[in-house]
This record gives C-alpha cells, sequence and structure tokens, in this order.
C-alpha cells in the first residue's frame, strides 16, 4: 500500500475554516482513556472528546458493532427501515419515559428537531401565534441557525441576523423571571438539566419542577437538552432521572454513539404525530451504522454496574481534585455530577481556563474548558482508577505552573 499523504499540525492553518484552533499536536491513535500524537506522546484523557467517548477510546464493543455492522449494511436512505435502528428505537423507548423516537446525527439536529415539533404541534393547537419558546441565558443547543439562536450565548448568534424570531431568554434557575414570560404563547421551553458549555452549572430541582408546571399550565412542551447530560453521563442514564420531573420531548447526542455521530429526539405518543410523514426529516439519521454502534453503546453503559461505576469515579475525581485544591487554592468551587465535572476558578485566576488546558496538554492531559473560567472534565464513563491517578498527576504539574 502508498504511504499516506504526511500532514502536521500547521496543514490545519493551510487548509481548514478556522472556526476551531486546536492543540499543537494531532493525535493519532487511543486506547481506553489513554491517546498517542504522530510523536508517540500518550496523553492521559479527561475530555473523552467533549461528553462524547463514553467508553474510552477503541473499546471492543464497540469496535465489534461498527466492524460487523461495516459488512453487512450501512445505508439505505428513509425509503426503508432498518433492523439497527428498530433495536435502538426500542432500547432508548423501554429505558426512557417516551415512546417514540427521531433519529439524526448530532446534538443540534436534535434540538432542531424538538424545536421544530414544538412549533407544530403549537400550530395544531389552534391557538393564534403559540409559537414563542423560552430559553435560558447562558445556555448551549448547537450551532444551526435556529439552535444559536435558542442558545443563550449572544456571541454564537449575533453575527448571523436575522434569527429565527419568537424566542425569550431569562436567566437560567430563575423561576419568577421563567414565569413572567411563559403564557398561552408559548409553545416549549428548552433547558439542560445541567448547563454543560455555559459552565457545568446544574439546574435547581425546584426550578425544573416550575417549569414542569408552567408548561402543563400553558400548553407548552418542555424539552429538555441532555446532549451533553445523557447516556450515564451523571450516573444515572438521563440526567432528568435525578430530578422527578419528566420531560415532553428529550435531545440525546454525545455519548449516544460513543464516538460515532448521531443524535436523537425522544418524545411521547401524544406529540409525536405531529411530525407526519414529509413534515420533518434527514437522509442519514437511523442509518444501520450509527444506529448497530449506539445501540452497543447503550447497552453496555445503561446497567447498574457501569452507572454505579460512573457515582463512584465522581466521588474519587472530587477527592483528589480537592485535594490538589488543598495544596494550590485554585478553585473557588468543584461542580457537576457523575463525569461531567466543572472546576470554576477563583477570581484572582478569571480567564485562565484555556491556560491550564493548554499547560495540561504539554504535561500529557487532556481537558476542557466551559466557558473562561471553567476548567472542565468529561472522561470515559469506564477510565481506570490508575488514569484517573495519572491524570490529576499531570493536573497538578499544570496547575503548579498557574500558581507560579
Ligand atoms: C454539544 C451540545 C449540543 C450540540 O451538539 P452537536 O452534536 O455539536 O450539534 C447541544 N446541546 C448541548 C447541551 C450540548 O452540550
Amino acid at each position: 500500500m502508498e504511504q499516506p499523504i504526511s500532514v502536521t499540525r500547521s496543514n490545519f492553518n493551510d487548509w481548514m475554516v478556522p472556526v476551531f484552533a486546536p492543540a499543537n499536536f494531532i493525535p493519532v491513535r487511543g486506547e481506553g482513556s489513554r491517546i498517542w500524537d504522530q510523536e508517540n506522546k500518550e496523553y492521559i484523557d479527561f475530555a473523552g472528546g467533549i461528553a462524547v467517548n463514553a467508553l474510552g477510546h477503541a473499546h471492543p464493543v464497540a469496535v465489534n458493532a461498527l466492524t460487523e455492522q461495516a459488512k453487512k449494511l450501512w445505508h439505505v436512505g428513509n425509503g426503508y427501515t432498518n433492523e439497527p435502528v428498530l433495536r435502538l428505537a426500542k432500547q432508548l423507548t423501554e429505558n426512557t419515559f417516551a415512546d417514540k423516537v427521531f433519529f439524526c446525527n448530532s446534538g443540534a439536529e436534535a434540538n432542531e428537531a424538538a424545536l421544530k415539533l414544538a412549533r407544530k404541534v403549537g400550530l395544531d393547537s389552534g391557538v393564534a401565534g403559540k409559537s414563542g419558546i423560552v430559553a435560558f441565558k447562558n445556555a448551549f443547543h448547537g450551532r444551526t441557525l435556529f439552535t444559536v439562536s435558542a442558545g443563550g450565548q449572544p456571541k454564537y448568534s449575533q453575527d448571523f441576523a436575522p434569527l429565527p424570531n419568537g424566542i425569550n431568554h431569562v436567566a437560567f434557575n430563575d423561576l419568577d423571571a421563567a414565569k413572567a414570560v411563559i403564557n398561552e404563547q408559548t409553545c416549549a421551553v428548552i433547558v439542560e438539566p445541567i448547563q454543560g458549555e455555559g459552565g457545568v452549572i446544574p439546574a435547581d430541582i425546584e426550578f425544573l419542577k416550575g417549569l414542569r408546571a408552567l408548561c402543563d399550565e400553558f400548553g407548552a412542551l418542555l424539552i429538555f437538552d441532555e446532549v451533553q447530560t445523557g447516556v450515564g453521563r451523571t450516573g444515572s442514564l438521563y440526567a432528568y432521572m435525578n430530578t422527578g420531573v419528566i420531560p415532553d420531548v428529550l435531545t440525546t447526542a454525545k455519548a449516544l454513539g460513543g464516538g460515532f455521530p448521531v443524535g436523537a429526539m425522544l418524545t411521547t405518543d401524544k406529540y409525536a404525530p405531529h411530525f407526519s410523514v414529509g413534515t420533518h426529516g434527514t437522509t442519514y439519521g437511523g442509518n444501520p451504522l450509527a444506529s448497530a454502534v449506539a445501540g452497543a453503546v447503550f447497552e453496555f453503559i445503561n446497567t447498574p454496574e457501569v452507572l454505579e461505576g460512573v457515582k463512584h469515579r465522581h466521588q474519587y475525581f472530587l477527592d483528589a481534585l480537592n485535594t490538589l485544591n488543598a495544596e494550590y487554592q485554585i478553585f473557588e468551587e468543584i461542580r457537576g455530577q457523575g463525569l461531567l465535572i466543572g472546576c470554576v476558578l477563583k477570581a484572582e485566576y478569571a480567564g485562565k481556563a484555556k491556560d491550564i488546558t493548554t499547560w495540561a496538554g504539554e504535561e500529557g492531559l487532556l481537558a476542557l474548558i466551559a466557558g473562561p473560567d471553567v476548567v472542565r472534565f468529561t472522561p470515559s464513563l469506564i477510565i481506570p482508577e490508575q488514569d484517573i491517578d495519572e491524570g490529576i498527576a499531570r493536573l497538578k504539574r499544570a496547575l503548579a505552573k498557574l500558581a507560579k
């Protein structure tokens, strides 16, 4: 076989539309929670591909599902259904509140489907002007025009005006503010049970309960964006299960495919029929290859051992991070659930989260930020304790640089 073309990090600047600023090394292979770059330098992976690689890298369960399906059938188009997608739909509906599933390829697409469904339900209700969407400041729902508009971070939407209208943003965790804008014209409220990109900020249970009551009162759909919190990330299969609040629509993606692109919008028999034949669609959504991988990943994660393991690892991380913090006094607060952990920097280190992840990279650790002041960890749900120990040791060296 011919040698593949040799490429370097600087080629990113040569050929790629510059919407990202990737690290100055190129990962080339991974196994479990370790990754190696072109120079064969090893990294511990506390980033997990941004809450995606739930089983780490090259897990045999995912590799097997992918390769077995790859030999059979990749894609047939929506004129035909397929076995893997039906099995996955059965798993998702049997294990959640939902009765029906719409499959797509990403979190943004799942939210796009959810918001369009809500608009359609509002239209079908016959209530004039029932198209209002209530969303929250600092929220993140994806990068399509509708989802950046629903997101509560103007920096992601303002350059693309005119934006879809009818979206009202109020402060997260402020029930009175939500109450002031939810009315008969509201078709949906969209909320993350834990704001991920916005800084790993958990929603208060009373806030979510209040939103549920307001949605019931005014006939609006309650949409939980669980793209980041779903599929075991919090130690429960979905984060709504920790809250006692059941949404009408749930969106899931990221960890669902364990690294293979797939997304889904879950809803109930009450609302699903409003998306009738032809109302919405996608070419790749629900393809056999993605569905086979997601089915295997979902089955692996949805066991008491794995979910309990996430809770155990949460505590293990917290103990280690608190010990580090006792020495360096860098974090004001360590928050989050399961393996979605945010370390909020003290005021004197404001804006330094990116520097910390850069230094972590130099020390051989992949970590994330969630805004300028929060260092975020979303590792594999099955990361071994010895990899946590080693990653924390490398983080310690990075923090020592900051403390200097
Ligand atoms: C990542 C994320 C999205 C967007 O998902 P994509 O797959 O990047 O489109 C939406 N909502 C939340 C909460 C996310 O974390």
